[in-house]
């Protein structure tokens, strides 16, 4: 197997499982329907989507994900879009999105623009 650094594959970026009876789950994407991060890995993080918030039957505060397209809209954007906001994760603080969403966290001393 080539370590993926190095193939010019980029299979493994994305699929469409066009037999899911519940695709298109998430309105909105004009890309490739990317159904590899399903479940959002993301989900426990502070990110840029627009969730919103709510109380689950054990009284959990959770994200509603319904409205984001962020891991769907084209393999390789969101590919690149999780392992970005993977590079750095902080733990999701429980509040509701901003206006605008929150940035990228990066490593005190990081100047660099996202
Ligand atoms: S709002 Fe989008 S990016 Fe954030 S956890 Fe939900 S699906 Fe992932």
């Amino acid at each position: 197997m080539q370590p993926k650094d190095l193939t010019s594959n980029e299979a493994f970026k994305g699929f469409t499982n066009t037999q899911c009876p519940f695709l298109p789950c998430h309105p909105g994407v004009e890309r490739e329907f990317n159904c590899l991060f399903c479940y959002c890995p993301l989900i426990a993080y502070e990110c840029p989507g627009p969730y919103q918030v709510y109380t689950d039957a054990n009284g959990l505060t959770r994200k509603d994900c319904s409205a984001c397209t962020l891991p769907h809209d084209g393999y390789r954007q969101s590919w690149g879009f999780i392992q970005r906001w993977l590079e750095y994760p902080q733990p999701w603080s429980g509040k509701p999105q901003t206006d605008p969403p929150m940035r990228r966290p990066r490593p005190q001393g990081d100047g660099t623009a996202d």
